[in-house]
């Protein structure tokens, strides 16, 4: 019953679903988010807390089923639709900050992030499942095998908490690959701030887009080796060795440069 189009994969390890709800620790006053509730495998134990809970799903096959198991609860909402065009900012009422959660659909997942990580001012933290080599790429440090690009992006936004590896075993269907669960929390301000984040992306993706290049070689084009170098880094360094700092140091130059 599953469909392959919206990346279905659903839980059903009761440990796994249990070790999710623990994680999450939702209560009573606080305002939660499921992105892809599914057949509402984590819907349930969210809605147990006591927290209110709106649900964001695309399958509208799913609808008829998610309302038929929660449509009662007055502290659940459905909404019917793409996560990826949501507005969750208009969730908000007063200062409440909101909790996402999701058993996210693969395939959407970094595009998903995305969204999310710009409307980070109303959100007080997220707990995805991901594929275990993204949330590698995620928790990722400098010098790390998979750091790179999306860490770097994403740690700039939050503080990325690595908290356990789910096996093919505890979906219906099993996916291909293994999945583990973690945590973002919303930096308050960044702690190394951009002076204009549109060029730190810039040179970042720059700086990736070749691998096993210098620094002066990918570069090329936005900052020379002399720049490189007043920035207090070896522009002979490879990229995936230098860390947020440094990019910031490097991208607040070239905005600099750019005025
Ligand atoms: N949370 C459930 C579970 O753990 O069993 C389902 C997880 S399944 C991996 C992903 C869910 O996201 C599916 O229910 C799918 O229909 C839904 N989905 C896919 N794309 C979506 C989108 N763009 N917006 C909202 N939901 C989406």
């Amino acid at each position: 019953r599953a469909r392959k189009r919206f990346g279905q994969n659903f839980l059903h390890d009761h440990g796994v679903i249990n070790r999710i709800l623990r994680a999450v620790h939702a209560k009573p006053d606080q305002h939660l988010v499921e992105i892809g509730p599914g057949q509402g495998a984590i819907t349930e134990g969210l809605l147990d807390s006591g927290a209110r809970l709106d649900v964001i799903e695309l399958d509208k096959d799913l609808h008829p089923l998610l309302m038929a198991r929660f449509g009662l609860n007055p502290q659940f909402a459905l909404h019917r639709g793409d996560a990826l065009k949501f507005d969750f900012a208009s969730l908000v009422n007063s200062d409440e900050k909101l909790r996402i959660v999701g058993n996210l659909p693969y395939n959407i997942s970094t595009p998903l992030m995305f969204h999310l990580l710009q409307q980070s001012d109303c959100i007080e933290d997220m707990h995805f499942m991901l594929q275990k080599e993204v949330v590698q790429r995620l928790a990722a440090q400098a010098g790390d095998n998979h750091y790179g690009r999306l860490g770097i992006m994403v740690q700039y936004h939050c503080r990325v908490e690595y908290l356990f590896d789910v096996g093919p075993g505890a979906f219906n269907p099993p996916p291909k690959v293994d999945s583990s669960i973690v945590r973002l929390i919303p930096h308050a301000q960044p702690p190394h701030p951009a002076d204009d984040p549109a060029c730190l992306e810039q040179l970042v993706r720059a700086a990736f887009s070749q691998r096993r290049k210098t620094l002066r070689n990918t570069l090329k084009g936005l900052l020379d080796s002399d720049a490189i170098s007043a920035e207090g880094i070896d522009p002979v360094l490879r990229p995936e060795q230098i860390d947020l700092a440094g990019f910031v140091r490097l991208a607040n130059r070239l905005a600099r440069q750019r005025n």
